[in-house]
């Protein structure tokens, strides 16, 4: 997980959006079209395979993909719009230093596979050097810091971000880390699929061990790192408890930290990172760095090293010759995810590109392919979707008149950003060479130093934006309580300037929805308008809240999503809460601007149903057997067809819509409906 992403709550997981690789052109088909459905399957059968059934036959995954939807044909044309931008950046010899021109560096660093081939492993020996070389667990603490301080965190990470109960002020905060696999439960779960992950994991180790000449003692290392990542998994919290704001809070002085977690050196530590006289910190999970401390304690040095030198091997593949990144994908790509072949290069060098200068890139991007109309109707469509929830709070009986005040008080004060950023990030100290692996360094060190001069003991930026323009995806932050629309996520299938309000509430309608949702979901509720994680419901409607929201859980809890597996219905919870109000408060919009300007029938479709055919199509994907377990385990969304067939039934306007009676398979009865705005 990407620790910045953390209290978030996206449309789609970003892992998700950045894994995906190039697939060959997909035509496009404006609005609603029979081509994507699927006609010889009635709505209330399965409305997924009815609504998408046509888009998913006619793109089938390609051996690159572990999944593709969408979403990701969305993706794939930034992407070629992004190549486009660069090569004429190469071509045209911009000023050195200039932003341009560290853009077309950073490219053709990672696009010189000749010379990245003929370096080998060599660029990270001296790094691993400085690890074998320490003479005992305090030189070896010194290397922690020094990799945190590179960008390859070991035990824990560090971050600067927003104080959830003072909103307003930074606060430096100890985050749970050093599980390669991502998810505590790869390895602790005991079932078939996940053992093959581990016994695959360790193969992968070995194999990149060996590769970087470690041949002799491979199978030692290979067990050291093993039991030290799992002791850490056994302390860290699942995805679902790091969903949980307050247990993921606790805020003590520095010298607290220090005297109450004596295992380590902080003071050291964060001298190294370059940051002195800490005040307050928040340890985001205690039992994981305890256990931090633990390890330290009693495993021996050598197998203290095996962990090192494979935390900074394994996060260097991207970054090396073409040989460590092929290993790597055999068991990342392959193993943990299904896909059959890596992304070609040019992808993977977008993609560094958009890791490490992504903001710059994005400011390239909407110069040359964001239009203000689109801007300026985006603004539009959100200020009629907040009419609309606002009206669905007044509507809810269940609620009583001080916490919908309350509620409606934090609607109002929803901080929205559409687009790009009013001021751009400087990069302007960033040196960007020739060599990938030192530029690779050269960007994290800038981006930690960057973080401490901008955040450090200073208030929050409310104006900084935690997406670069050109992503295909939208957020909500509940420390700012601000929805961010950027310009990569306004285009068709989203949103379409040329197709009428049936398809544009039903699509970008829905997501816009869907954020504004996520500020009264399981977890947005928590916190108030000014982002504070303080509790403003009255204890009754906050009982009556979690009663209507177990409707949810519990109905996700029992969707088999392969034979045997079940959703995860807690962890998905706000994610599907979200779906669920974003459907609806975006159907009622479209009843009122329907009222103004009346719509008539298309392509043999109601307003209403071409609604939600175009909500369903947003989420036509196909995806691996590998990717539904992944995802099952990590990914706070419901997978594509669960978002549509998981979501619909608790929603009485489709039943109206398509004439779904109690015959039908797809049928909830009206007591057994979420009733939620
Ligand atoms: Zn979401």
């Amino acid at each position: 997980m990407n620790w910045k992403m953390t209290l978030l709550s996206l449309i789609l997981s970003s892992g998700a959006a950045n894994a995906q690789n190039a697939q060959t052109d997909c035509k496009e088909l404006p609005g609603i079209s029979v081509e994507n459905m699927d006609l010889n399957v009635k709505p209330g059968t399965d409305f997924y395979q009815y609504a998408c059934g046509g888009w998913r036959k006619a793109n089938p995954l390609t051996a690159e993909y572990a999944e593709f939807g969408t979403f990701d044909q969305l993706i794939e044309n930034n992407n070629k719009q992004q190549q486009e931008l660069i090569r004429e950046l190469i071509e045209k010899k911009s000023v050195p230093g200039s932003l341009e021109d560290q853009i077309a560096r950073l490219y053709l660093s990672a696009m010189d596979s000749t010379a990245r081939n003929q370096a080998g492993w060599q660029p990270i020996r001296p790094y691993m050097e400085k690890i074998t070389g320490c003479k005992n667990k305090k030189e070896l603490m010194t290397q922690v810091a020094q990799m945190q301080r590179l960008g390859m965190p070991a035990f824990f990470y560090f971050f600067i971000g927003a104080d959830v109960k003072n909103s307003s002020m930074n606060l430096v905060q100890l985050y749970q880390g050093g599980i390669c696999l991502g998810e505590r439960e790869y390895y602790l779960d005991e079932d078939e699929a996940t053992k093959k992950v581990r016994e695959a994991y360790q193969k992968y180790m070995k194999e990149l061990l060996n590769y970087c000449g470690y041949e002799k003692e491979a199978d030692r290392m290979v067990a050291d790192v093993m039991r030290i990542e799992t002791r850490l998994a056994k302390a860290s919290y699942s995805a679902t408890q790091q969903r949980d704001p307050e247990a993921n809070y606790h805020k003590m002085a520095f010298s607290d930290l220090v005297k109450d977690y004596p295992g380590i050196d902080w003071t050291e530590y964060f001298r190294i990172i370059g940051m002195e006289n800490i005040a307050e910190i928040n340890v985001s999970q205690p039992e994981a760095i305890h256990e931090v401390e633990t390890v330290l304690q009693e495993e021996d040095l050598n197998s203290l090293k095996s962990f090192m030198l494979w935390k900074l091997i394994d996060s260097s593949t991207s970054y090396l010759d073409d040989a460590m990144r092929q290993i790597s994908f055999s068991f990342y790509g392959k193993v943990m995810s299904g896909s059959e072949q890596d992304r070609p290069r040019w992808k993977k060098a977008l993609g560094i590109v958009e890791s490490n200068l992504g903001e710059g890139m994005g400011r390239l991007y909407v110069e040359r392919y964001f239009p203000q109309a689109a801007k300026d109707r985006m603004v539009n469509l959100i200020k009629n979707l907040q009419t609309a929830l606002g009206e669905r709070i007044r509507e809810q009986e269940w609620m009583s008149e001080s916490t919908k005040e309350a509620a409606l008080d934090k609607l109002n004060a929803f901080h929205v950003k559409v687009g790009y950023p009013d001021k751009w990030r400087d990069y302007s100290n960033l040196k960007i060479g020739d060599n990938l692996f030192e530029n690779i360094i050269n960007c994290s060190e800038f981006e930690i130093q960057n973080t401490i001069k901008e955040k450090f003991n200073k208030p929050v930026d409310t104006d900084e934006w935690h997406m670069t323009p050109q992503t295909v995806n939208a957020y909500y932050n509940p420390t700012t309580n601000e929805i961010c629309f950027p310009a990569g996520i306004l285009q068709y299938p989203f949103f379409d300037m040329n197709n009428d309000d049936a398809f544009n509430y039903g699509a970008i309608g829905v997501v816009i929805g869907h954020e504004m949702t996520h500020g009264f979901d399981d977890k947005g509720r928590q916190f108030d308008k000014n982002g504070n994680l303080t509790d403003w419901w009255t204890p009754e409607d906050g009982k009556r809240f979690e009663e209507r929201a177990a409707v949810m859980k519990n109905y996700f809890n029992q969707i088999e999503v392969l034979p045997g597996l079940k959703a995860n219905g807690e962890l998905t919870l706000g994610e599907n809460l979200a779906d669920h109000g974003g459907i609806k408060v975006a159907m009622l919009a479209l009843q009122k601007a329907m009222q103004e300007k009346p719509l008539t029938n298309k392509e043999g479709f109601t307003p209403e149903q071409r609604f939600f055919l175009a909500y369903a199509n947003l989420w036509g994907a196909n995806i691996r057997e590998e990717q539904i377990r992944k995802q099952t385990k990590s990914d706070p969304h419901s997978l594509p067809e669960w978002r549509v067939n998981g979501a619909l039934p608790h929603i009485d306007a489709w039943y109206k819509a398509f004439g779904i009676t109690d015959k039908d398979a797809m049928f909830q009865p009206e007591d057994k409906r979420l009733k939620l705005w």
